[in-house]
């Protein structure tokens, strides 16, 4: 058996993480290393899918619930609303952990904040 991912044991309440938002599919906290002065990671509950190529080809629905869930959470936490959402996708690109997520960034963004 694989080890649960840290998002899972987030959600499961064996790591400690405030929820900042969530739906029934799809949970938010954020970032324990913040690159932006909004830096929110955007993650499904499964595990299923490893990085946002596998989850667009698996359930592409849930992936448009992740951007609704970052799109909401932008509203609140910015005075425009405006965010970039990045996917890191693979090692070589700086992903680390294999649930997928998305980082919604915003907030005096500069272009040396990009590659969170
Ligand atoms: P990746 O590098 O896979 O795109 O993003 C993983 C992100 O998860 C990193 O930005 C990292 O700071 C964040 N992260 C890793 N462990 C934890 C944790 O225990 N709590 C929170 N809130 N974020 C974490």
């Amino acid at each position: 058996m694989t080890e649960p991912s840290i998002f899972t044991r987030i959600l499961d309440g064996e790591i400690p993480a405030e929820i900042v938002g969530e739906t029934d599919r799809v949970f938010a906290i954020r970032d324990i290393a913040p690159q932006a002065p909004v830096h929110l990671l955007v993650i499904p509950k499964t595990a299923e899918y490893r990085d946002v190529a596998e989850l667009a080809a698996g359930d592409p629905a849930l992936l448009a619930e992740m951007v609704a869930l970052a799109t909401r959470l932008a509203g609140s936490h910015t005075d425009d609303g405006d965010f970039r959402l990045v996917f890191n996708t693979g090692e070589n690109a700086g992903q680390t952990v294999f649930h997928v997520h998305a980082h919604v960034l915003a907030g005096g963004l500069t272009e040396k904040s990009v590659g969170a």
